[in-house]
């Protein structure tokens, strides 16, 4: 199982100023006793001096679950030095970790998961049941192969988790997959739901309303959110999805620019990705400076959901990325032009006192912050929790913008809710905090529709689940006049409601 949990500075692009942990899944996901045996096999090959026979690793050359007599496995690696330096023990933590471990993919997850998790881990919310750790693991690397994002999570994020009980900590739902979980998707289901790559005039850069594109620069982010809408591009590739990588590259970053240069109507560019955090500082810097030279361009923003979940990058003098932003915000006020940053907090747990301090340098820095959460059921699906967060936003001078309905995406349907949710929530948190700070709550039209208020529906059956809109404002592909429907997940229609003690999903 390629996982790692590898204290790290970012390296596809040379690495920016994100000491992040990297828990990267791939291929490889077996129980956690035929993963231990396998690790086991790496370790007997590795204490022997006999270097040319190593056995395979747990990397990439077979599934943990098809073990096979080494014999019969390819081996990845095929010579080690006799002399190797064991260059990781020089950081403290690292310092009794051996050369078996270490080359082990599956050790890192593993090992961490081990270490922070209690005995038995809580399985309901009435704790009438529990797992043991190593089936919670276990349940963990089952997810991971039936998920479609990689799982990468950062150390900031990983030390807002409750590990007395992860199975209901709102941040574990939104970045570690738990087999347990999941339920089967929706049959009206896409990959691509929101039809991004038909909506491509160049690749990598969405253009759906008359004046707004989207320009996808990157489709790396520094963790990984398993509901990603775009899990048809970003991350590493998985056990269920081969990824359309949007890699940063020259030609296609030009082509990108020509064509928002060669549209009059276009105003407004959305920079995401990924995630801007992932840029290099020249790079940032360009993208900018591009845009505010067009002509046409009059707004840019730049999504990124670093502030939620690295917030530390931004207190950084040393980090190059925050000046290049800031800058970026100056050249685009001198420029007359509007420049804001876009993030993407879901809980109140996000929010701690270095989001308070790094909202605090923005808002002094005059960088216009604002927000977009995603509804997520046993996340921010109650009252309390998304009053806490919108609160907890505009505390901290970050204008809490948009809410989303999940959007129809593989394997997470356990993390959707009913449109009546979000409807409810709109009804009930209105009025309680100034309008200017108030969200807008919307559904993104399966289909390329775009966003619409999620109450402006034109019809909505609660018995089917089934609510229809229109999107006049929409171009192209004859969408106009077009019917977009948004699917309520199966399980949670009205006959399949019995109210009894659940896991939340
Ligand atoms: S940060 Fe955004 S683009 Fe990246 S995985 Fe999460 S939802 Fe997807």
């Amino acid at each position: 199982m390629p996982l790692s949990v590898i204290p790290r500075r970012g390296t596809l692009l040379h690495g920016p100023r994100i000491a992040a942990f990297k828990l990267v899944s791939a291929r490889l996901v077996g129980s956690v006793p035929r993963l231990q045996a396998r690790v086991a096999d790496l370790n007997n090959a590795i204490d022997s001096n006999n270097t040319n026979s190593i056995p395979p690793s747990t990397f990439n050359s077979m599934p943990i679950r098809e073990a096979r007599p080494p014999t019969m496995v390819r081996p990845v690696v095929t010579a080690l030095p006799q002399n190797r330096d064991e260059f990781w023990r020089k950081v403290p933590v690292w310092r009794d970790v051996s050369a078996r471990e270490f080359l082990s993919h599956a050790w890192s997850l593993y090992k961490f998961l081990h270490a922070v998790l209690p005995d038995e881990v809580p399985y309901d919310k009435c704790s009438s049941r529990t797992q043991t750790r190593d089936e919670f693991i276990q349940d963990v690397f089952e997810g991971i192969t039936a998920a479609t994002m990689s799982v990468r999570m950062t150390p900031y994020i990983l030390s807002r988790i409750n590990w007395r009980d992860p199975r209901h900590d709102p941040i574990v739902r939104q970045f570690l997959p738990l087999k347990s979980r999941m339920i089967p998707d929706h049959p009206e289901l896409t990959l691509d739901s929101l039809h991004e790559e038909a909506d491509s005039p160049v690749k990598g850069l969405v253009h759906r309303y008359p004046d707004k594109a989207l320009f996808l620069p990157t489709s790396v982010c520094p963790t990984y959110c398993t509901f990603c809408t775009r899990s048809y591009a970003v991350g590493a590739d998985t056990e269920t999805v081969h990824k359309a990588s949007l890699k940063p590259g020259r030609r296609r970053w030009e082509e990108a620019f020509a064509y928002m240069a060669s549209q009059p109507q276009l105003q407004d560019i959305v920079v995401s990705g990924g995630d801007a955090y992932y840029l290099q500082p020249n790079q940032l810097q360009e993208i900018g400076e591009r845009l505010i030279a067009m002509p046409n361009i009059q707004r840019f923003r730049l999504a990124s959901k670093g502030l939620a979940v690295a917030p530390g990058r931004v207190l950084d003098d040393a980090d190059g990325w925050i000046d290049a932003l800031i800058g970026l915000a100056r050249k685009a006020r001198r420029a007359g032009k509007a420049m804001a940053w876009h993030t993407h907090f879901n809980h109140p747990n996000e929010i701690s006192w270095v989001t308070e301090a790094a909202g605090q340098r923005l808002f002094e820095e005059g960088v216009m912050v604002r927000n977009q959460s995603v509804l997520l059921r046993g996340v921010n699906d109650d009252v309390e929790t998304m009053a806490a967060l919108i609160r907890g936003l505009a505390d901290n001078k970050i204008f809490p913008y948009y809410v989303y309905q999940c959007d129809m995406v593989k394997s997470v349907e356990h993390l959707r809710t009913p449109l009546q949710t979000i409807l409810d929530l709109e009804a009930r948190i209105r009025g309680s905090i100034a309008g200017f700070m108030m969200p807008s709550f919307v559904v993104d039209l399966p289909g390329g529709g775009g966003k619409r208020l999620a109450c402006s529906f034109e019809s909505y059956d609660r018995a089917t689940g089934v609510s229809q809109y229109t999107a006049p404002a929409v171009t192209g592909r004859d969408k106009e006049n077009k019917v977009y429907k948004y699917y309520d997940p199966v399980d949670l229609l009205p006959k399949d409601t019995d109210g009894g003690c659940v896991d939340g999903g």
